[in-house]
């Protein structure tokens, strides 16, 4: 069932934001057409971008300083377009972190503009843990330094900003964006695919410091280009109206429902508390891939003690209506991922789950 679905991504949405959004395939209240079948060059949709945009700044308090755009082309488009705007022509060095699966994909298209500088990489202890301040040797003259702050497949999560203050900070948080609060003035640029926290793929949100914009150089195409799509208030082409009018439900969802995202945090730790206790309590037989002050909000990674076993528990979840617990296709093991929308009962009942499995092995 939706309510038990633990999918790295797309994610599970708020039931609530299904229904409406269920009601708007058929007919938008306001407008009397399926959101299918609205122009995005109405007055309706201009408001619905304005919306989503002023929610988002206000959930996250963002300053005036920050543009807030909706693209397409997912969180990988921007592993193109962060380094071709931001590295591309200025002879400088862009300093990247490798903590995963989803980092080692953001350095290739770097490669392609410019200087890389990997300062980190956790290949060497599997992706179980992520860099102390202490680790980074960062350089005052890099044109930007790059991270994941949620690496999804592995399941670590950074808890302190990583990077220096007058170097750009540019930061990848796909999964674990609007998840927690966190000073937005400290990045100079952040993307977010929507599929996990926001909505449905298809929009992606970029936040992005004015000032760095000036440095953009010549030659982009007007669709890769920030500044295009600032220009057009996010509607330079046909953009993804259903998608973002599902984001605006989830972002209504986020301050009407929960509150705000000091609420949504302590929700978040509070489910994650839950999953963790139970490994820990069966370390011999849960055991978790992170360590343990890396350990992710929103993915939970743990391995059984033999393949056999995994494929056994993930069987038997399937028949109880548990979905999406298969690890990455890269990593093997159990991944329950755990974002906003997943409800703390569902994962009670994954915790009892769990429980039960453990018992029934032994
Ligand atoms: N970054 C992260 C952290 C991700 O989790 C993913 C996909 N799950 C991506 C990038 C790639 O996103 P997309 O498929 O939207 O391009």
């Amino acid at each position: 069932s939706n309510a038990l679905n633990f999918s790295g991504g797309p994610g599970v949405l708020p039931e609530s934001v299904l229904n409406e959004a269920q009601k708007a395939i058929h007919s938008v209240p306001e407008v009397g057409l399926s959101v299918l079948g609205i122009s995005h060059r109405s007055d309706w949709f201009a408001a619905v971008v304005e919306e989503v945009e002023r929610n988002i700044r206000q959930l996250l308090q963002l300053p005036d300083s920050h543009a807030l755009l909706l693209l397409q082309g997912g969180a990988t488009l921007q592993f193109s377009m962060v380094p071709m705007l931001l590295l591309r022509g200025s002879g400088k060095t862009a300093e990247y972190i490798h903590s995963g699966y989803w980092s080692r994909q953001s350095i290739p298209p770097a490669q392609l503009e410019g200087d890389v500088r990997v300062l980190w990489d956790g290949e060497a202890s599997g992706f179980r843990r992520l860099p102390a301040a202490s680790e980074l040797n960062h350089s005052a003259d890099a044109a930007y330094f790059h991270y994941i702050s949620n690496e999804t497949v592995e399941g670590i999560q950074f808890n302190e900003i990583p990077g220096r203050e007058d170097v750009p900070r540019v930061c990848d948080m796909s999964s674990d964006f609007l998840s927690r609060p966190f000073d937005p003035d400290r990045f100079d640029l952040i993307y977010a695919h929507a599929q996990k926290n926001l909505g449905p793929a298809g929009v992606t949100i970029v936040i992005v410091r004015r000032s760095i914009l000036d440095q953009v150089p010549d030659g982009i195409p007007a669709l890769l280009d920030y500044r295009a799509h600032l220009k057009a208030h996010s509607i330079y082409n046909t953009p993804p109206v259903f998608a973002i009018y599902v984001v605006l439900l989830v972002t209504r969802w986020l301050i009407e429902d929960i509150g705000g995202l000091e609420r949504m945090a302590a929700i978040n730790q509070h489910k994650a508390d839950a999953l963790y206790a139970i490994i820990d309590s069966h370390s011999d037989f849960y055991r978790g891939w992170a360590r343990s002050e890396n350990r992710s909000l929103m993915n939970v990674t743990f391995e059984l003690p033999s393949t056999d076993q995994e494929a056994a528990f993930l069987n038997q979840a399937r028949t109880i209506g548990f979905s999406g617990l298969k690890g990455h296709r890269s990593l093997g093991g159990i991944r329950a991922s755990i974002y906003n929308a997943m409800q703390l009962d569902a994962v009670e009942s994954l915790c009892e789950f769990m429980e039960d499995f453990v018992t029934q092995a032994r």
